[in-house]
């Protein structure tokens, strides 16, 4: 029997901290994993390189207080570190939010729902590090898929099948194209998004919204010659986007369109 409950207050608040001092790890993973720099070590500043003490480092509350400047050498931060923040306090609450709720015991929920909160997570660090540099860090891709797994296995979804389907299908491509059309990472990306989603309909819809947002994306880009017809466009966040879409709507898109 399903008991529905409802989420305590205090663990809301302990997932969007959690997200948000992930979010900051993640900050770190983008800049570091596609450099092949070590993931330990201090923060410093990318500018003057001082490195950054604990006041620099609370996730947005120091972006604010410096007014999204270095503390030292007045350079501006990017956007990008308290935006990765929220977005991961984001995520975290709503993977609580999605799996407790209709788990069958609170300790399943919890697992459940850190898992989840790791998976999107991930899509969100794989999705800005494809953006930046056009490659996927093993180091997210990998976790990614293995998180997806456990996540699909305790919720009872069909792992194998949509993982098999997906990677099969972008591996197709890799080896007719020898390499030119899609990475490897996009390959192991597949299979993470397939057991992900734990179904062939919704897999297709991810892929098929990849597909279109990609191509549209494209020809906006060619027409404003940001691109040449050479040059590759990095398909990684359109996966991502599909991927999210699918999860989030998809079976009320399934059943519209009757996959
Ligand atoms: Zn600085």
């Amino acid at each position: 029997m399903m008991v529905s409950m409802s989420v305590p207050l205090g663990f809301s608040i302990f997932a969007i901290l959690l997200g948000l001092i992930l979010g900051s790890f993640g900050n770190v993973l983008i800049y570091r994993l596609p450099k092949e720099k070590s993931i330990g070590g201090r923060s410093y500043c990318p500018h003057c390189k001082r490195t950054l003490g604990i006041i620099d480092l609370i996730p947005v509350v120091s972006f604010v207080l410096l007014r999204a400047r270095c503390r030292t050498c007045r350079k501006p931060i990017s956007w990008q570190y308290p935006l990765v923040e929220l977005s991961s306090g984001f995520l975290f609450l709503y993977a609580l939010q999605a799996d407790l709720v209709a788990a069958p015991s609170f300790a399943v929920g919890v697992l459940s729902a850190l898992l989840l909160g790791l998976c999107l997570w991930l899509l969100l660090l794989i999705a800005l590090t494809d953006a930046k540099t056009a490659l996927i860090p093993d180091a997210l891709n990998i976790p990614f898929l293995v998180f997806s797994l456990l996540h699909g296995y305790i919720n009872g979804l069909d792992l194998i099948t949509p993982a098999v389907i997906g990677s099969g299908f972008f591996a197709a491509q890799w080896v007719i194209s020898r390499g030119r059309w899609v990475g490897t990472g996009d390959i192991v990306l597949a299979a993470g998004i397939g057991a992900f989603l734990g179904s062939v309909p919704l897999l297709l819809l991810a892929l098929w919204i990849a597909y279109v947002s990609g191509a549209i994306v494209a020809v906006i880009l060619l027409i404003h010659k940001k691109k040449t017809m050479q040059s590759r466009l990095a398909f990684g966040p359109f996966l991502v986007g599909g991927a999210c879409v699918a999860f989030v709507w998809g079976e009320q898109i399934v059943r519209l369109v009757g996959l």
